[in-house]
C-alpha cells in the first residue's frame, strides 16, 4: 500500500483570493469582505449556468439604439429562469439580512414576493424596463409601497443573467467602434447624441458604480448592475456630463492605484482602477470593497455616490 499525496483543492478563483488577501491585509474591512465573499459565490455558482443568450442583432438597429440612449438588452432577451431567479433573489437577501444590509422588514417583504412568484415576474420586467431607459422620466420604477432595498437586491439578484448578455454583445466589434467614437470626438453623426446618453450602461441603462484607467489612459465606466463596460471621457462627468475639467476634483490613493473622480456641479464621484502600473487587472468586486475607505474621504467632502 502506498500513501497517497492528498487530492488538491480545486482552485479558488481569483477574486476569492484577493478578498481573502484583502481581509488579511486589511482587517477593519473584514465584515464588508464577508458579505461580498458570499455574495460573489452565489453569483458565481448561479451564472456558471445561465446560456450565452443568443443576441443577433444587426448593426444598423444597434447603432440607432446606441443614438438613441436605449439599452441594448430588452427585457425578453435576458434569459430568465424563474426558478433559479427566485433563488438567487431569495439567497441574496438572506445574506443582506445576514450582514445587516437589509432590515427586517424589508427581508420580509423580499422573500414574500420571491415565494409567491406570481407578482414577481411583472414587478421585475417594470422595474427593468424603467431602469433601462433612463431618459423616459415617466416611466415608474416601483409601485408605491415597495421595499426600499428591492432596487439593491434585484440588481444584485438579476446580475448572473444579465451579465451573460453583456458578454454576449461586447464581443461585437462593432459595438466597440461606436462606443469608442465617444471618446474622440467622432465627426460621425450617429456618435454625438450616444456620446451624451452613456453615462448610462449601452447594455442596460444603469449607472456606472466603478471605473477602470485602461493602459492607454483611456477611461472605460463599469456598469453597477451587468458588468458591462464602455469606453467614455476621463474628465467628464457621467452623471451629469459636466465636462469642465476645473469643476472636477481629482484625487488618488497613496500608492496610486485608486482614484476618485469628483463632481462639482451635480455632487457626484465615481471610483476608479488605475491598471497602468498594476499588477492584475481591474475586479470590481474586490476592487469596490478595497475603496471603501476612499467613498468615507469623498463622503466626508460632501460628494455622494
Ligand atoms: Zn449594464
Ligand atoms: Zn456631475
Amino acid at each position: 500500500m502506498t500513501d497517497r499525496p492528498p487530492r488538491p483543492t480545486r482552485a479558488e478563483p481569483r477574486e476569492v483570493l484577493e478578498l481573502k488577501q484583502l481581509k488579511a491585509d486589511q482587517p477593519d474591512l473584514a465584515g464588508a469582505v464577508d458579505m461580498q465573499l458570499a455574495l460573489v459565490e452565489i453569483q458565481r455558482r448561479v451564472q456558471s449556468r445561465v446560456p450565452l443568450p443568443w443576441m443577433q442583432v444587426d448593426a444598423e438597429w444597434l447603432g440607432a439604439q446606441l443614438a438613441a440612449g436605449r439599452p441594448l438588452v430588452r427585457f425578453a432577451d435576458i434569459p430568465l429562469d424563474w426558478t433559479d431567479f427566485r433563488l438567487t433573489l431569495r439567497q441574496t437577501a438572506d445574506i443582506l439580512r445576514r450582514f445587516d444590509a437589509l432590515d427586517a422588514a424589508d427581508y420580509d417583504a423580499i422573500v414574500t414576493l420571491g415565494r409567491e412568484g406570481r407578482a414577481l415576474q411583472p414587478l421585475l420586467e417594470q422595474w427593468y424596463t424603467a431602469t433601462s431607459n433612463p431618459h423616459d422620466q415617466k416611466a415608474e420604477r416601483l409601485p408605491a409601497g415597495s421595499p426600499a432595498s428591492l432596487d439593491q437586491v434585484f440588481a444584485l439578484a438579476l446580475r448572473p443573467f444579465l451579465a451573460r448578455c453583456s458578454e454576449a454583445l461586447s464581443t461585437r466589434s462593432d459595438l466597440s467602434s461606436l462606443a469608442s467614437a465617444d471618446s474622440t470626438a467622432s465627426s460621425s453623426p450617429s456618435a454625438s447624441p450616444a456620446a451624451a446618453a452613456h453615462g448610462h450602461c449601452p447594455f442596460c441603462g444603469w449607472e456606472p458604480d466603478f471605473a477602470v484607467i485602461t493602459s492607454s489612459a483611456e477611461r472605460r465606466l463599469i456598469c453597477g448592475r451587468c458588468s458591462g463596460q464602455w469606453p467614455f471621457p476621463p474628465l467628464t462627468c457621467p452623471f451629469c456630463a459636466n465636462a469642465d475639467r476645473t469643476r472636477v476634483t481629482s484625487f488618488a490613493t497613496r500608492d496610486g492605484r485608486y482614484r476618485v473622480y469628483a463632481c462639482d456641479v451635480c455632487r457626484r464621484y465615481l471610483k476608479a482602477y488605475d491598471s497602468r502600473h498594476a499588477p492584475r487587472p481591474v475586479m470590481v468586486s474586490v476592487d469596490a470593497i478595497a475603496t471603501l475607505p476612499l467613498d468615507a474621504a469623498a463622503m466626508q467632502r460632501g460628494y455622494a455616490g
